[in-house]
């Protein structure tokens, strides 16, 4: 059985570091370092796993993104996927989640695949929407939120994981997944891996080869837009309680004082 996997990744700016708005209120990406969000090493698993028990299995991984996206690109190659697609235009500036999901339904259709699979959310934006617009706009089934996800006999089935229950969902080939943190740990590429991706063919697009108009995405074609923002105060000391008998009357005053009693 021949497999054609499409995951999508995305490049994100490093949590850690310092993040701001840039003066059209879009985030300055160029201020922060970015690397290849942690949730969609995930994806990359699960897609290397299942192409594991296919006899002609092949893994592209897509992002929409800035140049240095290709880092993303060059982290999900060395873990071992086969090709990659870097999606990028200057009129991308300020595409929001339908812009973004336009962008990635047209690059999958040129790509070609059977199963999509996406992390839960971005460690940014963290909507988690993506996934369920992208089954939308191509037209096939979505299993969203797996830890555990499986292919067999044209069918992706996929154990998604509640409060109150676990359900056992199943899709027939093409379809769109998404797979959780609990979906097992991502590898860590190998020496070997790291080498083997410098030679794997990355291709490049822009709008056009997508034909796509550059008023479909970015700000003007965006369907949101952010009004205002506003640094987040610095941190206070916090109120330190001694306990001299007095303690947890204190406590009870403070927490009262603040309403979360
Ligand atoms: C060049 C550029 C400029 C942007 N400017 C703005 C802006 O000005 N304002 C704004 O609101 N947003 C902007 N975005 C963010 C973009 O709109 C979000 O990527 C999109 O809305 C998805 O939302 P999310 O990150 O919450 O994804 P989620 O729905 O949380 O992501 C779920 C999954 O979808 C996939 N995915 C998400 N995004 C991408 C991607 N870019 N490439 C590949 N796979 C992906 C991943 O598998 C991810 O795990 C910009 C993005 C790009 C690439």
């Amino acid at each position: 059985m021949s497999l054609r996997i499409v995951v999508c990744v995305k490049y994100v700016p490093d949590a850690t570091g310092d993040r701001h708005f840039a003066e059209d209120l879009t985030t300055d990406r160029d201020a922060v370092d970015g690397l290849l969000s942690e949730l969609d090493e995930y994806a990359v698993e699960q897609a290397l796993q299942i192409a594991d028990g296919v006899d002609d299995a092949e893994i592209t991984v897509l992002t929409v993104g800035p140049e240095d996206a290709k880092d993303a690109l060059r982290k999900a190659l060395s873990m071992g996927a086969d090709k990659a697609v870097h999606v990028e235009d200057d009129d991308l500036h300020g595409t929001d989640a339908l812009g973004t999901s336009l962008v990635l339904t047209k690059a999958i259709e040129k790509i070609g695949y059977d199963l999509v699979v996406c992390g839960m959310a971005s460690t940014d934006g963290t909507m988690g929407i993506l996934p369920a617009i992208l089954a939308e706009r191509l037209g096939v089934p979505q299993v969203t939120l797996l830890s555990e996800v499986g292919v067999a006999d044209g069918k992706v089935t996929g154990r998604r994981d509640g409060d109150t229950a676990s359900e056992q969902l199943e899709a027939a080939l093409p379809a769109v997944v998404s797979v959780t943190d609990q979906s097992g740990e991502a590898r860590y590429p190998s020496f070997k891996g790291i080498m083997a991706a410098k030679k794997k063919p990355v291709e490049s697009w822009d709008l056009e080869d997508l034909d796509l108009e550059a008023g479909e995405v970015g700000l003007a074609g965006a369907w949101t837009a952010v009004q205002d923002a506003t640094e987040r105060p610095a941190r206070t000391a916090g109120t330190v309680v001694k306990d001299e008998g007095e303690g947890g009357k204190q406590l009870a005053e403070f927490l009262a004082g603040q309403k979360f009693i």
